[in-house]
């Protein structure tokens, strides 16, 4: 809020949403599989999807006096105590967390937990860098379409969001990009080549790629979930055009939930929603078969090691 020409955050450490989630429910799946991630999210976002699934805090103003406030030492100890290997910042557009974030990855990070974003990517260059030097191990990027959905549906330009996509590459960021695919706003063809192709471009090759199925939600109950061949449609043209590792989402127990060795096909990781069935890079993370290198980022954690598998924390 602008007050009296000074630019203030109604949010910091004003919690709406606090739980322990697998990471896999980012979704990242290159990165600490299996590992549990402290998620914490506000009030309001900087987007207009009409699809959104957390409207319930995404669409509501903060309100200061009533806030929820957690102070930064107090949501790291938490990240200790339940078991998790770091934090997520979700649920609404983490950006809008941005102050508090500054305030919270460089604690985590001295007790050697990670700090992740699940983002909508509308930031400026200089946020992401001031997020990557806090601390800032991996950011999803939500790619919501191509230019002309984007700034229709959400009222922002996908320029931005691909610029951002880059930059955290080069600032040696892990970086996931997602499209949850939507009937009659971004599944057809054109458009998921379109993703594909700057995907390739900005993320490279190796970053996973997801496209995750749609449910009727908030202002947007008018058509059906996203059908299952559209998601392997999308696989396959995102191969196609090169992407090595995509995947489906949404969809428990759908053979395009696993990673596959990109050059032999070997089942390297198993997954069933999000808990990991099966992990099989773990040495030099190579795939046993035919030795190609897998990028993963972080430990491999088994889900049973969490002492205290809570979903939801009461403060
Ligand atoms: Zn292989």
């Amino acid at each position: 809020m602008n007050i009296e020409g000074k630019l203030y955050t109604l949010v910091y450490g004003d919690v709406s949403s606090i739980s322990a989630n697998p990471i896999e429910k980012k979704p990242f799946f290159h990165f600490w599989p299996g590992s549990w991630a402290l998620t914490i999210g506000t009030w309001s976002c900087n987007f207009t999807c009409p699809w959104c699934q957390n409207y319930d805090i995404s669409k509501v103003n903060p309100q200061p006096p009533k806030a929820n406030y957690v102070d930064p030492e107090k949501f790291v100890r938490i990240i200790g105590n339940a078991g998790c290997s770091g934090c997520s910042i979700s649920f609404n557009e983490p950006t809008i967390l941005f102050e508090y974030s500054l305030s919270v990855f460089p604690l985590a990070y001295k007790k050697g937990l990670y700090n992740t974003f699940v983002s909508n990517g509308y930031m400026t260059i200089e946020a992401l860098r001031m997020l990557r030097d806090a601390g800032m191990d991996a950011i999803k990027f939500d790619v919501k379409g191509d230019a002309e959905a984007v700034q229709r549906h959400c009222g922002a330009d996908v320029n931005v969001v691909w610029r951002n996509v880059g930059e955290a590459k080069r600032l040696g960021m892990h970086v996931e990009v997602v499209t949850l695919v939507i009937p009659g706003v971004n599944d057809d063809d054109d458009c998921i080549r379109e993703i594909a192709r700057r995907h390739l471009k900005e993320a490279g090759s190796e970053s996973p790629l997801h496209f995750t199925q749609f449910y009727p939600t908030h202002e947007m109950m008018d058509r059906p979930r996203t059908p299952v061949e559209t998601l392997e449609k999308a696989h396959r043209i995102a191969t196609e055009e090169g992407v090595q590792y995509v995947y489906a989402g949404n969809v428990p127990g759908h053979k395009l939930e696993n990673t596959y060795c990109p050059a032999c096909g070997e089942l390297l990781i198993g997954r069933f929603g999000f808990t990991v069935t099966k992990y099989a890079v773990i040495e030099n993370r190579r795939c046993p078969k035919c030795g190609l290198e897998i990028p993963i980022i972080g430990k491999y954690v088994r889900s049973t090691k969490l002492t205290r598998p809570l979903e939801r924390w009461d403060l």
